[in-house]
């Protein structure tokens, strides 16, 4: 039998209990119980006056902004009217059924004023990892790096060559946020001083993106989202912005090693990176500064392209200062044999070896080693032994489950993207960047917690 027409009867009082209506398995629920933001009122205490109008809550705001980043909702107009509709949203943030929402330009000025000023979002991203090591998540032997792309919010047809750029002369004062911002950053390593090469385009809207076509298809405008993670359970101990290009990248994972033992006390035995972080300096920084093993592959250049012996395809023996080529011959830097020991070991140098004219020129193989040249020579770089080294690491039993944890940090940047959605950014200039990446790691961690610590649901 057919029912009767539902229709819609105002009734005079509702019994309405937000609480009851929030399902036990919600996403929000799970997560609440690991944000803690008892601290921040004291953290903003000095930014606020003592006089005028009561200010929002800054809680509430970054109880929105979490809600917004773990759920994809990223414009912060559509995030206001969410909150007003949705009950779990509400009961996340402490609102009652006629609790007014707060514009959403109150998000914009308190990102520009206070939390910029008083880094509140790197705060409440610290709590997170602290919290995170309470639970028992984070192991802090091995760690692993890796950035990722993601498209800067501006366009090809509003950029040009940086030459014809007049913005750089202009009155800092004049210019647009983002252009002060790509100013101020000028000096920064992980921004203009990561490289003296002059990108092709820069984009007027937010000169601090790189042009780049890193990723083999067409180039864009891009910032670099930089992950620090610990490898144990895939917990991002710190996130850092910078410029799309290698040397940024690999200073922004310097940046983050020192300042994760600042802030944590917690330094890596080992590391898993990809290729990108294989160049002398880099292994040297890590193993000789900073004693962690290096799971990276070597940056080679040396290897040939023209289908002749490359410098891996001759053996070094360490304790008699020589190379050993494919057929047995050997390859010194000198054949003296000085009285001075030091001025017999090779040391941190680079040097020069080559093989003996007379068995190059006999060789059967001299068309697969040096075709052109009476003689084949070598150069062993500067930190060649480091080198060496990370090769070894490289090569050893260890490096599969290292390689494979490395690729929790990938996991992490697909699930960025296709379920929080950050593949292209919706702020501007390397501070608005450096929030949305912070606010993304901070919703990040805190899923991580509500899947690995599930709620102990009692029923009955
Ligand atoms: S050409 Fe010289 S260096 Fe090369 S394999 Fe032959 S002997 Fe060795």
């Amino acid at each position: 039998m057919m029912g009767p027409k539902q229709e819609a009867q105002a009734a005079l009082f509702y019994e309405f209990s937000l609480e009851d209506h929030v399902p036990r398995d919600h996403l929000l629920r799970s997560i609440d119980r690991f944000v803690d933001l008892s601290s921040i009122r004291s953290h903003l205490a000095d930014f606020y006056s003592h006089t005028g109008r009561p200010s929002i809550d800054p809680e509430l705001l970054i109880r929105m902004l979490v809600v917004g980043y773990c759920l994809g909702i990223r414009s912060e107009r559509r995030l206001c009217e969410e909150v007003h509709l949705n009950l779990a949203y509400r009961w996340f943030c402490r609102l009652d059924l006629t609790d007014r929402i707060p514009d959403h330009s109150t998000f914009s000025k308190n990102r520009h004023g206070r939390f910029r000023e008083s880094d509140l979002l790197r705060e409440v991203f610290e709590m997170t990892v602290a919290r995170c090591m309470q639970e028992g998540l984070v192991g802090g032997q091995g760690f692993a790096v890796d950035a990722s792309l993601i498209s800067a919010d501006v366009q090809k047809q509003n950029s040009s060559n940086p030459e014809d750029w007049a913005a750089r002369e202009a009155a800092p004062n004049d210019a647009p946020r983002a252009v002060r911002e790509y100013l101020d950053v000028l000096d920064d390593e992980a921004f203009g001083a990561a490289s003296e090469v002059i990108p092709k385009f820069t984009a007027h809207a937010d000169p601090a993106s790189q042009w780049t076509a890193a990723r083999k298809g067409p180039a864009f405008f891009a910032y670099s989202d930089n992950y620090l993670i610990d490898t144990d359970h895939g917990i991002i101990m710190d996130v850092d912005a910078s410029r799309s290009i290698r040397q940024a990248e690999v200073g922004a994972m310097r940046k983050m090693i020192d300042r994760t033992e600042e802030r944590f006390g917690i330094k890596p035995d080992w590391i898993a990176a990809d290729t990108a972080y294989g160049s002398s300096d880099n292994l040297v920084w890590l193993t000789l500064k900073r004693q962690i093993l290096p799971f990276v592959p070597v940056f080679d250049n040396s290897k040939r392209k023209d289908g002749t012996w490359s410098r891996a395809d001759f053996t070094w023996d360490e304790n008699n200062d020589r190379y050993i080529c494919p057929e047995g011959k050997e390859l010194r830097h000198t054949r003296r044999n000085y009285s001075d020991p030091a001025r017999n070991t090779h040391g941190m140098k680079a040097r020069n070896y080559g093989a003996l004219k007379s068995d190059c020129q006999v060789c059967p193989s001299k068309a697969k080693c040096c075709p052109n040249t009476d003689t084949r020579r070598i150069r062993r770089e500067k930190y060649e032994i480091v080198r060496d080294f990370a090769r070894e690491c490289t090569a050893s039993e260890f490096n599969p489950k290292a390689q494979a944890r490395r690729k929790k940090v990938e996991m992490l940047f697909a699930h960025l993207k296709r379920i929080l959605g950050l593949g292209r950014l919706r702020l501007r200039g390397p501070c608005g960047v450096q929030d949305e990446f912070t606010l993304a790691a901070i919703a990040q961690n805190l899923r991580k917690l509500a899947k690995l610590k599930p709620m102990v649901t009692t029923t009955g």
